[in-house]
């Protein structure tokens, strides 16, 4: 299989934590005979930097070509001082746009041999977490009317039967992938947008038999997730809300390193990244934990080019190594091998 890859290094800790992942990615090539093609593109501070522009035209031409676009972080303190036009930030707002990607998809996963790192009851954690909470990403209150007229502000939400359709359809296909259960997160006791998210979710459901459909308020939503986050297989939300449970869900892991990401559209064009930022205080100290990444290169294995078998030997590697007892600064706990950014990357090849 050949594609083409776009790679956006990123700033601050992005190129450490992006060349393991590729690292990964050519491994997958030459044990699967698959053609990569690596473009280099460059978005965010680096992209300032080089060009003045946080998201220059070469790189939007680059990246409408690619099949995946695979992201360090953006951003830091260095660019605290552009205007709000040209943060870093903006590069991925406008990737997203131009690639239609209006899905987040972020797994909370924890693997047994971190779950001393979950802030959760061991008797909780036994019972496993992992489950994929599907967010809403270019609709509702955030790209809504905002306004202030005196002493009064307001923020306009709104979502259309097409915006709901295209998101429910990704968590409907997602859990069919996965243990068949979707969990409609909304505040339909309050909310006209949430009554019409719950009547096109249950109306799309019927072409999904083998998949069970339950519907759940924010709020206990919220609550459940620590309660007893094993009951959840794929969480399906508006925007605002997935923005706070997505935070919620990675919490309960209580490893931000290990986390990938994956933005995705109509398309099988997809934007993977790892969920933590750029962390510059530890930024060229070899410190990083690269699983983040490298995880989201197994989902960018699955999602974008439907390489099931990829993907899992990835995410075993990182299993074994992780049972093998190395860890990264950041994971680190009595009797564990630690183990710099470079070497971990280093570790998961060979495994693969
Ligand atoms: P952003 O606003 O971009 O999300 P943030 O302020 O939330 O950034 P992060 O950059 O995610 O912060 O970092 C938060 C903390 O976690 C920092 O102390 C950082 O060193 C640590 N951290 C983040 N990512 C990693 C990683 N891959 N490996 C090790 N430590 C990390
Ligand atoms: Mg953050």
């Amino acid at each position: 299989m050949e594609k083409r890859i776009a790679i956006v290094r990123g700033d601050y800790i992005g190129p450490e934590i992006v060349g393991e992942a590729i690292k990964v990615l050519r491994s997958i090539e030459a044990k699967y005979h698959h053609t990569f093609i690596y473009d280099e593109v460059l978005a965010g501070g680096a992209a300032i930097d080089a060009t003045g522009e946080c998201l220059p035209q070469v790189s939007i031409v680059a990246l409408k070509q690619a099949d995946a676009v695979l992201l360090g972080a953006v951003g830091g303190p260095k660019y605290d001082s552009q205007p709000a036009n040209n943060r870093p930030e903006k590069a991925l707002l406008r990737i997203r746009s131009l690639l239609g990607l209006f899905a987040n998809l972020r797994p909370a996963i924890l693997f047994p041999q971190l779950a001393d790192a979950s802030p959760l009851k061991p008797e909780i954690v036994q019972k496993g977490i992992d489950f994929v909470v599907v967010r809403e990403l270019t609709g509702g209150i955030y790209f809504g009317k905002h306004e202030t007229i005196g002493d009064l502000a307001v923020d306009e939400m709104a979502y259309s039967v097409e915006e709901i359709q295209r998101i429910a359809k990704v968590a409907f296909e997602t859990a069919q992938v996965r243990h068949h259960k979707v969990t409609c997160v909304d505040k339909a006791n309050v909310l006209d947008t949430s009554k019409l998210w719950r009547k096109v979710v249950k109306d799309l459901a019927k072409e999904y038999p083998d998949v069970e459909l339950n519907f759940m308020y924010v709020d206990n939503a919220a609550m459940q997730l620590c309660k007893d986050p094993s009951q959840f297989d794929v969480i399906l939300t508006e925007n605002m809300f997935g923005d706070i449970l997505s935070d919620e869900a990675s919490m309960l892991t209580g490893t931000i390193g290990t986390i990938g990401s994956a933005s995705l559209g109509s398309t099988s064009v997809g934007m993977y990244e790892p969920i933590h930022g750029s962390a510059p205080d530890i930024a060229g100290k070899d410190m990083a934990n690269p699983l983040g990444t490298i995880l989201s290169v197994a989902m960018m294995m699955r999602y974008s080019f439907h390489l099931e078998k990829e993907a899992q030997d990835i995410e075993k590697a990182v299993n074994t190594i992780l049972d093998e007892g190395y860890r990264t600064a950041d994971m680190m706990s009595e009797g564990m091998k630690q183990v710099g950014c470079q070497e971990m990357g280093d570790l998961v090849v060979k495994q693969i």
